[in-house]
């Protein structure tokens, strides 16, 4: 569907009308109080298209806990470090199971299934700090999602890093474990410094479907031209999020929208039209997969309402 044809600003109104009616809002994460405290009657959504055009509605510019959805940012930023020497330590298949799942590392000789799941992410962390400390990391992963987004305000919320330190007990004992079969090759707890901090990035929706747009594009910022990744980089990430950005509700998303996506704890999620759009969606409540109730449904709806999903429309 040619994107002339499709009334992009009333159809963000009309989805984020219809998600202040709806009843099943999901729950909002409680393991740190900076989620446990967030309303769940939050609804945020920007649509960002291929001339640059930007449609919000709802909550759109109210900052967030974007966590896991960085992981896609973070994953860029290590492939373009190492290339794909990174899929030596970290895999591409779904895991089927919890997003800070320990069972499958002890079969898998430490190798996490896929870089959106913790264990995945925290490998991406270490390799992104090999010959770097953590404050550089942290402050080059920070400029990279300034210049994604073209938005200097864009930043981490060191409650958030606090409170992830002080109760990420799992992560500890996933980067432990991977530690023992040679797959962390730093301190723990300098990578964990990496992680818990690049999981405490605040953005708003309209940010954060503007730092999605190099996917849309096929690898390239739309506010300089240039190249952030190459088309054959863009294309496999956007497989990566088909296929595992949704933890084991991956399958359901798959199913029910048909889109490239990464959701996070915070209720955000990114997803992504192959040259059409880049989206972000909010809604705090979260599903029985730790996915966004609403945002999942929303997109639902706006790709019924387009005809977006990679499958066609329908
Ligand atoms: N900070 C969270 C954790 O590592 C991120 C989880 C998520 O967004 O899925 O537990």
């Amino acid at each position: 569907m040619s994107m002339n044809s499709v009334p992009l600003g009333s159809i963000v109104q009309e989805i984020a009308e219809e998600m202040k009616l709806a009843g099943d809002r999901g729950a909002v994460a409680d393991y740190i109080p900076q989620l446990a405290s967030v309303s769940p009657w939050h609804f945020g959504m920007a649509i960002v298209d291929m001339d640059g055009e930007c449609h919000v509605a709802g909550d759109a510019q109210v900052p967030f806990s974007i966590q896991s959805i960085t992981k896609v940012f973070a994953l860029t930023m290590a492939l373009g470090a190492v290339g794909d020497a990174l899929w030596h330590r970290v895999g591409r298949e779904p895991s089927g199971s919890a997003f800070n799942s320990i069972v499958q590392l002890e079969w898998e000789r430490g190798i996490p299934r896929n870089p959106f799941i913790n264990a995945g992410a925290i490998v991406v962390s270490d390799i992104l700090l090999s010959h770097y400390e953590p404050a550089e990391v942290i402050g080059e992963f920070l400029q990279f999602m300034r210049m994604l987004t073209g938005d200097d305000s864009v930043a981490i919320d060191q409650i958030v890093a606090r409170s992830e330190r002080d109760t990420g007990f799992r992560n500890v004992a996933l980067a432990n474990y991977m530690r023992a079969f040679g797959n962390i090759h730093h301190p723990v707890d300098k990578t964990l410094g990496v992680y818990f901090h690049q999981c405490s990035l605040s953005m708003d929706c309209r940010q954060l479907a503007r730092a999605g747009r190099f996917l849309m594009t096929g690898g390239r910022n739309p506010d300089t031209g240039l190249s952030v990744v190459t088309p054959q980089r863009a294309r496999r990430i956007l497989a990566l999020m088909m296929t595992c950005g949704h933890y084991d509700g991956s399958g359901e998303f798959a199913h029910r929208v048909g889109l490239p996506g990464k959701s996070g704890v915070g209720g955000g999620i990114l997803a992504i039209a192959p040259r059409i759009a880049s989206i972000a969606v909010w809604s705090p409540g979260l599903n029985d997969r730790g996915n966004s109730q609403l945002g999942t449904l929303a997109l639902e709806r706006l790709v019924q309402r387009t005809g977006w999903s990679v499958f066609g429309p329908g």
